[in-house]
């Protein structure tokens, strides 16, 4: 049916997952000799895990899972990098072992398992990035639904045109992993990044189921994190933008002070405007402190890049 068998390697980022991991592990090694018995890909397709630096028993149970198969390969993290970097982890880590094309998914299999098959189809058609949408948000908060909004709205807005509702749900070609090998910054914003390639792109749209077990891995905070990576690494326009409203924060400035003057000079009445002057302070100083907060975030940015350290530290892999 096709020329070559697909090698295909499912990277799987898993942090303090031990409720979800065996099942998981279960479910992908069925769906993968499906995947076989109906010629799509070769015997030697793989699951390889990245154990982000869990506390709980996540790193023993992949170990159990590899002493049965030594189609479960997987590496250990010292400690917790965040899931990009697991991610990252997880591509680079296959592309090294070798497949043809590598596609990641989450560990509480919120991302359906059998649209893997349109993945590989897309990538039987020509695609060397497959990406998976949703079709909805209906296990996520209503805070989770408005913040993913903005944040793909404001991304938009900024020029870096992903698309909304996108995930980190992907297959990917071996010719992807070499650009991502070229890639040395250490903040990549995987979802910046394969858009940025320009490679052949296909979307599989997909249902979200709600999480087997446990709780998202996710807090206020890492996903704040995550969309000013997102936004800082790929987007010089918030810097343009204060260059602008600064320029017109002058303009007003220049009128207001032209005003004062007059006011002094022409109509002697020049305490009054107390107000006005209180306000202007406020302001301008609210103001300039936020865009000096916008600035130090780009600041931050080239702070954790210059320093080149390496992305994460690997404790262990099992191969
Ligand atoms: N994850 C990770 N490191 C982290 C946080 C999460 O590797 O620091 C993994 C997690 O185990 C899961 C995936 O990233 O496989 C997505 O996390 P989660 O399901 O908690 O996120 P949500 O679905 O709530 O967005
Ligand atoms: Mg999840």
């Amino acid at each position: 049916m096709f020329k070559k068998k697909t090698k295909l390697a499912v990277i799987i980022p898993c942090y303090n997952e031990e409720l979800v991991i065996k099942t998981t592990v279960e479910t992908l090694l069925r769906v993968l000799d499906d995947l076989i018995e109906k010629g799509k890909i070769s015997s030697d397709s793989y699951l390889y895990l990245v154990d982000d630096g869990s506390k709980d028993k996540t790193w023993s149970i992949i170990e159990e899972l590899h002493s049965k198969t030594s189609r479960v390969k997987g590496t250990k993290f010292v400690r917790n990098y965040g899931n990009q970097k697991a991610l990252i982890a997880g591509l680079l880590g296959v592309k090294e072992f070798g497949c043809d094309c590598a596609l990641t998914i989450d560990a509480d299999l919120q991302q359906d398992e059998n649209s893997i098959e349109k993945f590989i189809d897309e990538f039987h058609n020509g695609a060397e990035i497959v990406s998976g949408i949703r079709n909805d948000r209906k296990t996520d908060t209503v805070f989770k639904k408005t913040t993913a909004f903005l944040f793909y709205k404001l991304m938009n807005l900024m020029g870096v045109k992903i698309p909304p509702n996108h995930s980190d749900f992907r297959l990917v070609s071996s010719r992807a992993l070499d650009i991502l090998e070229r890639y040395s910054e250490s903040e990549l914003f995987l979802r910046g990044f394969f858009h940025e390639t320009g490679l052949k792109t296909a979307y599989v749209h997909f249902d979200v189921k709600p999480r087997a077990a446990g709780s998202s891995k996710f807090n206020f905070v890492s996903l704040t994190s995550l969309a000013l990576n997102g936004i800082t690494s790929y987007s010089i326009v918030p810097l343009r933008l204060i260059s602008a409203i600064g320029l017109i924060t002058v303009f007003i400035m220049a009128c207001v002070g032209v005003d004062a003057v007059c006011d002094k000079l022409f109509r002697h009445d020049a305490p009054s405007g107390w107000a006005t002057l209180v306000m202007l302070i406020i302001f301008i100083g609210g103001f300039q402190i936020f865009c000096l907060g916008v600035i130090g975030e780009y600041l931050g940015q080239i702070f954790s890049e210059v320093k080149a350290r390496p992305r994460y530290i690997k404790e262990k892999e099992i191969l």
